[in-house]
């Protein structure tokens, strides 16, 4: 029987291959190779897709969170809150300016940081908090963003799971102060290579990232702030330009495929969805007391699954100064210990779908 792959990046490429191809010899043609009219063509669209006023192609998904930070001020010493449970990306960009990650647990049933939690943490050093739209799931951005305004914070989203995400209803893109994007080749819209963007309604935050991520400076030769060299590659804006008039189709195969396994698996935890969320299902994480068995076990079917995140930040060797040791964070360490995201995209077929719900059902059940 033939593998079933945990994301199939290359039929991705075959579905449009005409369009990429034209859009990749368009920039090759132009002469034009940094910046220029394919980036500044790709931010509208992408700021229109996500209902923000702004949208500023970076580097990458780590470059989106440290401009914004740098582009919010914060610095040396600062403390920013951050989930527990996340990608270490999260937290490297806070380490990357200087300022100190604050981790807080998950709500239990959503995967994304509690927002009951985050008030504990906050002290007189306290600048941002950080929400995760994890797996492709919204954060519950409202509590955070009061609990924000009480006590002067800046919010920032990492979204680079998310793209087209809705929380109550609104697209994820303008919510907080900076909305940070991956398009990373395996995330729901991604290049071919690496590429990023900071999305807002903040013409403030706007105008900073843009200046810092071009040398900071606005004119050539001319640097007002110590800036990076962190741009979008117009090849890359090209190709997303492409797929992103493909986004909202490929988004609702993503939820066909979750709601057939929400329906069709059985002896596992399943996601939970609050009302207010509609996800883009960039994972599809479940949860097992036995989950190495039964990746081992999908494995000798040839279906291919991973672990989102098999190692928390607070317990990698990056961040062995930090003090913490096992326990510190139980959620996200539970979370580690079982969790399994099963294969997902839209180019996986139902009969694909079909062997995957089969084999997990099948094992799930071993005693
Ligand atoms: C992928 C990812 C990033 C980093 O994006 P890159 O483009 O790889 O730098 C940041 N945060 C989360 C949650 C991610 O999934």
């Amino acid at each position: 029987m033939s593998a079933v792959p945990f994301l199939d990046l290359h039929a991705g490429y075959l579905a449009l291959k005409p369009e990429i191809d034209a859009a990749v010899a368009r920039v090759l043609d132009s002469g034009w190779y940094i910046l220029g009219p394919e980036v500044v063509s790709f931010e509208a669209s992408f700021a229109a897709y996500c209902k923000a006023g702004e949208c500023i192609g970076v580097a990458n998904g780590l470059d989106a969170l440290i401009l914004s930070l740098r582009a919010l001020g914060i610095g040396a010493g600062d403390e920013i809150i951050v989930p527990s449970n996340t990608f270490i990306a999260t937290w490297l960009a806070v380490s990357a300016v200087g300022a100190i990650p604050v981790p807080v647990e998950p709500s239990p049933s959503t995967y994304n940081i509690d927002p009951d939690r985050i008030k504990q943490a906050i002290t007189l050093s306290t600048k941002a908090i950080i929400a995760v739209h994890l797996y492709g799931q919204p954060a519950d951005l409202d509590p955070i963003i009061e609990t924000a305004k009480e006590h002067g914070l800046a919010v920032i989203e990492d979204a680079a799971q998310a793209h087209g995400a809705a929380y109550k209803g609104t697209r994820i893109g303008a919510h907080s102060d900076a909305v940070c994007w991956s398009f990373y080749p395996g995330k729901n819209l991604g290049a071919m290579g690496d590429g990023g963007a900071v999305t807002t309604s903040r013409a403030d935050v706007a105008e900073r990232v843009r200046i810092l991520r071009n040398y900071g400076s606005r004119e050539k030769y001319v640097n007002e702030v110590q800036g990076m060299n962190s741009r979008l590659d117009p090849l890359q804006a090209a190709v997303l330009t492409v797929k992103l008039e493909h986004q909202d189709d490929w988004t609702s195969r993503r939820r066909e495929i979750a709601s057939n396994y929400i329906d069709g698996l059985d002896g596992v935890t399943v996601p939970f969805v609050p009302d207010w969320a509609d996800p883009v299902w960039h994972l599809f994480v479940i949860r097992h007391a036995q989950r190495n068995r039964l990746m081992t076990r999908l494995a000798e079917e040839g279906i291919s699954t991973m672990i989102h995140y098999p190692v928390p930040p607070h317990l990698q060797q990056a961040y062995s100064r930090s003090g913490y040791t096992a326990g510190s964070f139980p959620l996200a360490e539970s979370f580690a210990s079982d969790m399994l995201s099963l294969p997902i995209g839209p180019h996986m077929t139902q009969n694909q779908q079909t062997r995957v719900i089969d084999a997990v059902n099948r094992y799930a059940k071993e005693p």
